[in-house]
């Protein structure tokens, strides 16, 4: 493959901006190599600068569920930024935004749009902490929860991969309000809520965990956080903005049938443009400003062509199956890696729920961050590139999941599959 113009533009970038890039992990820091630059998108497909085309397991990081560029997304988004880009008054869209969310997931009651996930998970420990009266939250060691100053402790995804868990600018008098504690491990929360649970505000959490590759919760996990959560006062907050219209239409807490007090949101509900959200019980939504005084605010929240994108999306996943489909897709897709590494005498593993996986290079079962720390990274950074070769993107770290879309159909999952067999026999 020739990446001659994307080799041109990463060095004008590296000159100009930190690492070449505007977030982390596109960098391929941690698999080596350089990144490629995007010129287009379709359906199940990226297309770089040079030409060349992969199959996208990425889907921008998990907005693109229906695949990039759906018609009827870019429809919605032209049909609407006709009207204007920005208004700063309310617009109808946005309360059309506010019906469907509240209408998909039960638990939220009340809900306010903001532009991105750091935005959403930060404003609902705002809510925790200013309605508790509480200073602590909980989190889990691998979880990301965007870089808000209280949550880049212990934390996954690009600071994982790049090993800065905890970053340097986080004052030490916040970072340390921040407990953190193993996921999956039913004892270590039972044991910090006695200690301290009076002091809990909340406790975030990823239902399944997005961004340490892909851990699911073991039975009872996120039942037993919640009786926690609900006997020392504190507030069960879930952080869907990976998981959320994703593993269900109602996101994980519709999966496990666990009713959190707060949630947030963010990728898909953008289909694609700058979008987060967060909501939950009304009695605590009310205390937002300008209804109440737990201050949060944006310029361009709830900005028209975000939400003409968001409810797009939301229009196409809502139709019957969908849900189904991803995950058969996702299970077509898992199982014929692991066939493909058995064939090649590869220890290889994954995780699975619909629309997102994970990838190791180890025996499983995989259920918690020190199982998904043992993958072999060098053995993946190796296929991810034998991957890149033959024209299908991998998520660039070992521990990030990777995602299906909708546009991800049995000609794409087989050729993925070839590719797979072929990377396999490389390593
Ligand atoms: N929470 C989770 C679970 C995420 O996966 C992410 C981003 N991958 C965020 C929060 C932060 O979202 P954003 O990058 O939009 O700020």
């Amino acid at each position: 493959m020739n990446h001659t113009q994307s080799h041109d533009l990463f060095t004008r970038a590296l000159e100009l901006i930190p690492g070449g890039v505007n977030s982390p992990v596109r960098a391929f820091k941690s698999v080596g190599g350089e990144p490629f630059f995007a010129q287009r998108a379709e359906g199940a497909y990226l297309q770089d600068v040079d030409g060349n085309r992969y199959i996208d397991y990425v889907g921008s990081w998990g907005p693109m569920i229906a695949g990039h560029a759906h018609p009827k997304v870019l429809a919605a988004v032209e049909k609407t930024m006709r009207d204007g880009l920005s208004f700063g008054v309310p617009n109808a869209l946005e309360v059309t935004m506010a019906e469907a969310i509240t209408a998909i997931v039960p638990s939220c009651e009340m809900v306010r749009m903001v532009n991105s996930g750091t935005e959403a998970t930060l404003s609902a420990i705002r809510v925790a902490r200013g309605a508790t009266g509480r200073n602590r939250i909980v989190k889990f060691e691998g979880c990301y929860h965007g870089h808000g100053d209280s949550f880049l402790v212990k934390a996954g995804s690009g600071v994982m991969t790049l090993g800065l868990p905890n970053s340097p600018g986080v004052p030490s008098a916040l970072a340390d309000l921040t407990m953190t504690i193993a996921y999956n491990d039913f004892d270590a929360a039972t044991n910090l809520f006695d200690e301290i649970g009076g002091e809990i505000a909340g406790l975030i959490i990823e239902p399944i965990v997005g961004n340490a590759n892909c851990i699911l919760p073991r039975d009872g996990y996120l039942q037993h956080l919640r009786e926690l959560c609900t006997k020392h006062g504190a507030l069960l907050i879930f952080d869907e903005v990976m998981t959320g219209f994703r593993v269900a239409l109602g996101g994980a807490q519709q999966r496990y049938g666990i009713t959190p007090d707060l949630s947030t949101f963010g990728k898909i509900i953008g289909g694609g443009m700058p979008v987060g959200a967060y909501g939950g019980r009304r009695d605590l939504m009310a205390q937002v400003a300008p209804s109440g005084p737990i201050y949060q605010a944006g310029t361009l929240s709830g900005n028209p062509v975000a939400m003409a994108a968001g409810l797009a999306t939301l229009e196409l996943i809502q139709a019957p199956g969908f849900h189904d489909a991803l995950e058969r897709t996702t299970n077509v897709l898992c199982d014929g890696l692991e066939q493909a590494a058995r064939e090649a005498g590869i220890a290889f593993h994954t995780t699975r729920a619909p629309g997102m996986f994970g990838l190791y290079f180890r025996e499983g079962p995989v259920e918690t961050f020190e199982d998904a720390k043992a993958s072999d990274t060098a053995r993946f950074n190796r296929f991810f590139h034998a991957m890149l070769e033959r024209g299908v993107y991998l998520a660039p770290s070992a521990f990030e999941a990777g995602f299906v879309s909708s546009a991800h159909g049995e000609a794409e999952i087989a050729r993925t599959i070839e590719a797979a067999r072929e990377s396999f026999a490389t390593l």
